[in-house]
């Protein structure tokens, strides 16, 4: 608490935003259950910290209608080794009936792929994975901000021919870092975020395409017209269109692919000029990548393999998760197991006592040397590790933390070996 920011003046408090994401089966109306939520706030007293926070089980109107409650974005105002107390907060709340259509998909003619899926925003596959991702502090508000601003000048109407922006995002970095869910999450994020102030826009969808295929542009395009709409398409590896090029300029691919990728180079261009359009694009290559429509990304950020805070973190959500479900417990631990956060740990580390003899202290510590030994996995992988050091143990219940760590600390060994 010492650490905390200097208190706000009454009036002049730190604005932090509540996302509340309604049941699929609720009717409730959005202002009864935002009324509801702020009452619900007003009793709670505690800190706020970024995260999912618990639905007082007495609130049968809230228990029966809310699916999740996440508090986002206090990183905005304090760092990471803070917390803002409930005083010195004014929550804001959104409330989002999400989508429970689930992708529509579109089947390609001769091989019965989907060439595409497209999702309503918010979509409940999305829920929650702004949140799971975990970079490097900065990264996520980068790239948030960046679509906000772009989304702004298209709602001013600023002149693309005086201010010019191109609406192309491009995340490259190792398979399995996020980029994908990240291009997902920020489509739905910003779906959240930007409600607050336009009412423009009225539909978002998400298309994620599966395969280059020209075809689909038409059908972008024709979902582009409609000015109330706003798109975001989602184009995974693009270096494969990169390479269908070069090969294409060489003369060593047949002339069809030359045509297909030529039209979609066109189509992207074209796309590009409709304001209600966000075009996010991933690619595996680390190294600079060099094709046209590249070039003319405004936003490219690297997404690299987790630090050792986002390691620490991503397992401790993991382990948060098996805690939850009963998975993982503790025997000897009456008050349950607390897993510290890696800025607590860190803290308390540097100021050896103790009190860091105790056993939460201790799981914390394995915990830490856990995502020591990860260095260099994906996220992709070191969420798949709680699973695979489960399936390690001979016991389907674990009551001891400590073994379950060891065990995983054993588990990443052989993963390493077996890469
Ligand atoms: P990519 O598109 O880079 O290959 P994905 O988006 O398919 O990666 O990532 C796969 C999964 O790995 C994600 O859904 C997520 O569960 C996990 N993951 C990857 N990186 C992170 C991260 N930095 N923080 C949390 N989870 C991550």
């Amino acid at each position: 608490v010492a650490s905390s920011p200097a208190p706000p003046l009454a009036e002049d408090k730190f604005i932090v935003s509540v996302e509340v994401s309604l049941k699929p089966s609720s009717t409730a109306r959005i202002e009864d259950v935002k009324l509801a939520v702020e009452r619900m706030l007003e009793k709670r007293n505690l800190s706020y910290v970024d995260g999912p926070i618990d639905i007082p089980l007495g609130d049968a109107f809230l228990v029966d209608n809310v699916q999740r409650i996440c508090v986002c974005d206090t990183e905005e105002w304090v760092g990471n080794h803070d917390i803002l107390l409930f005083w010195q907060v004014k929550p804001l709340v959104h409330v989002f009936q999400l989508s429970e259509e689930g992708p529509s998909e579109d089947l390609d003619g001769d091989s019965q792929l989907s060439s595409f899926s497209e999702w309503t925003l918010p979509a409940k596959e999305f829920d929650g994975m702004w949140e799971s991702l975990i970079y490097e502090s900065g990264l996520k508000q980068r790239l948030l901000r960046y679509a906000a601003s772009a989304l702004l000048f298209t709602e001013k109407g600023v002149d693309p021919f005086l201010v010019s922006w191109n609406r192309i995002i491009l995340l490259h970095g190792p398979p399995g870092t996020g980029k994908t869910s990240l291009c997902k999450a920020l489509a739905q994020k910003l779906r959240y975020v930007l409600d607050l102030d336009t009412h423009i826009l009225s539909w978002w969808k998400l298309m994620h395409i599966h395969c280059s295929v020209a075809k689909l542009f038409q059908k972008i395009q024709d979902m582009v017209e409609e000015e109330n709409n706003l798109i975001f398409v989602l184009i995974d590896e693009v270096e494969s269109l990169a390479a269908a090029r070069k090969a294409a300029l060489s003369g060593s691919e047949p002339s069809d692919s030359i045509r297909v990728v030529n039209a979609l180079l066109t189509q992207m261009d074209k796309l590009k000029s409709s304001p209600n359009v966000i075009i996010l694009t991933t690619s595996n290559i680390t190294a600079a990548i060099d094709i046209a429509f590249v070039d003319r990304a405004d936003i490219k950020a690297y997404v690299g393999p987790p630090t050792l805070q986002a390691r620490y973190e991503i397992l401790r959500s993991c382990l948060q998760e098996l805690l939850r479900t009963g998975i993982l417990s503790s025997s000897q631990d009456g008050d349950g197991v607390i897993l510290q956060s890696y800025a607590c740990l860190t803290d308390k580390l540097a100021t050896a006592t103790t009190e860091n003899s105790q056993s939460h202290w201790n799981i914390s510590k394995y915990l830490l040397e856990a995502a020591e030994a990860c260095e260099g996995l994906s996220g992709r992988s070191l969420r798949k590790l709680p699973f695979l050091t489960h399936a390690a143990l001979v016991d389907s219940q674990c009551h001891d933390p400590t073994k379950f760590l060891r065990t995983m600390i054993n588990t990443i060994t052989r993963e390493r070996s077996e890469i």
